[in-house]
């Protein structure tokens, strides 16, 4: 009941028709209280003058008689009544023959009559009677008090009445178009909220048509957008996948690409046939090796080697017999050297060897396991085996090398030295000259 009226609108309504029911009956019991103080007032006097006729008739055989013992007991009888309060009776000449009176309030109300006394047709004197209004007032505050509490009656029922039937026709309607509105405010829901159903024809029926058309085109925009978001979503989803598949290529071209450079860096240092290094990667860190030692002051020496007698491999068993020895005797010479050091393959039947830190008698020594290793290799071509023989150069970082010409010189010198002494042998630089 409480919350029926802290509605806003109620309070105001009740409020309005209570003041607006008491203003109409103010007016009313005014009117009222009015009309009938002019009638209680003409009843008075009509009674008072009707009254006072009847006093002069009663008195008219006593002052004839002259009997002032009746008229005066009369008199008295008379005042004793509530509501008279002098009554004078006078002779024809107008000398008061009686005269009482009562005690009144100074400022009671009164009024007065006069009355001509008639005897044989002749006025003998007259009346004057005084009485009282305080029945009247008495009467009045009576009819106002009536007329309040009809007033506070009819006017509460009346008000009641008026603000449930306006209530219900006004604020009722206008309540459930407010809270039909919050709960489309504070729904989730992605359909169209139900109608509001007011069929009343009238302003309030017209606002919930218009609410409802309003509520429907809002959806339809809202449906319109959201399927926008959801196209632009997508296509943003798309070219978000399509980026990442070319971001993916990208990636995946990028790695092809550093392959392909690193397989082409590497082949440009890389002798194709045997895999050892070539004759340009082999030149390019000999001149730094060179450098590096002689700064240090640390040993290194150059290897050159030629193959002995290889032109009759390939004439004997063909080129690819001939191929097939080479790259066999890279593989064994790569396994023999140190990962620090070089082996490289310079050209046709010739590789070469550079050894970091390492002296003259190791590098003869190291010379010596590849000519050993090379006597123990076997090749088999048609059926038939056969061996190769190698001719090793050996040159160190000597007191009188120091150039890299010097020490591919003497490597080279050393080499021929070898092949001239009958091949199949390692000569390290400076070896002694040949007998002339
Ligand atoms: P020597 O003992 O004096 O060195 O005799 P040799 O027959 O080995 O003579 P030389 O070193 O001058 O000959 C090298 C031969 O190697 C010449 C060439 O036919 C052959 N040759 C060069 N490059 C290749 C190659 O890539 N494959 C094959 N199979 N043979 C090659
Ligand atoms: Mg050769």
């Amino acid at each position: 009941m409480l919350n029926y009226f802290r509605s806003g609108l109620r309070l105001k309504l009740i409020l309005l028709v209570i003041l607006g029911i008491v203003f109409a009956f103010t007016i009313i019991g005014a009117y009222q209280v009015y009309v009938e103080k002019n009638k209680i007032a003409e009843e008075m006097r009509h009674s008072g003058q009707e009254r006072a006729e009847m006093i002069a008739e009663a008195v008219a055989n006593l002052l004839v008689g002259y009997d002032y013992s009746n008229m005066e007991s009369l008199a008295e009888r008379i005042v004793r009544q509530d509501d008279v309060l002098h009554l004078i009776i006078r002779n024809r000449d107008g000398k008061v023959m009686v005269s009482r009176n009562k005690p009144s309030l100074p400022e009671q109300a009164t009024l007065s009559f006069t009355a001509p006394i008639f005897f044989s047709g002749e006025s003998i004197g007259k009346v004057d009677l005084q009485l009282s209004l305080a029945r009247m007032q008495a009467d009045l505050n009576r009819t106002y008090r009536d007329v309040l509490l009809a007033q506070v009656f009819f006017g509460l029922f009346l008000g009641l009445v008026i603000f449930f039937a306006a209530s219900r026709v006004i604020v009722k309607p206008i309540a459930i178009i407010s809270e039909h509105m919050k709960n489309i405010i504070n729904s989730q829901e992605t359909d169209l909220p139900a109608a509001l159903q007011i069929n009343s024809h009238d302003e309030l029926g017209d606002l919930a048509h218009i609410f409802n058309t309003l509520n429907h085109k809002v959806f339809t925009a809202q449906q319109r957008l959201r399927e926008k978001i959801d196209l632009a979503g997508s296509a943003l989803m798309k070219t978000n996948e399509q980026l990442q598949q070319r971001s993916q290529e990208l990636e995946q071209r990028s790695q092809d690409l550093e392959k392909a450079l690193s397989l082409v860096e590497k082949l440009a240092v890389t002798d194709s046939l045997t895999d050892l290094r070539n004759r340009r990667y082999f030149d390019d860190n000999l001149a730094a090796a060179f450098a590096r030692a002689q700064r240090f002051n640390e040993p290194l020496c150059l290897l050159l080697l030629d193959i002995d007698l290889f032109k009759q491999i390939n004439d004997t068993h063909g080129h690819a017999a001939g191929d097939a020895v080479l790259q066999a005797l890279a593989r064994a010479f790569k396994s023999r050297t140190r990962e620090t050091d070089i082996s490289a393959r310079l050209g046709g039947d010739e590789f070469s060897f550079l050894l970091y830190r390492t002296n003259r008698d190791a590098g003869v020594a190291f010379a010596n396991s590849l000519l050993a290793m090379a006597q123990d290799m076997s090749f088999t071509f048609h059926d038939q085996a056969t061996t190769v023989g190698l001719s090793i150069g050996v040159a160190c970082n000597w007191d009188d090398i120091h150039s890299i010409e010097a020490l591919y010189g003497a490597a080279d010198e050393a080499l021929y030295e070898a092949k001239r002494r009958g091949r199949n042998q390692v000569v390290a630089y400076p070896f002694d000259a040949p007998p002339q």
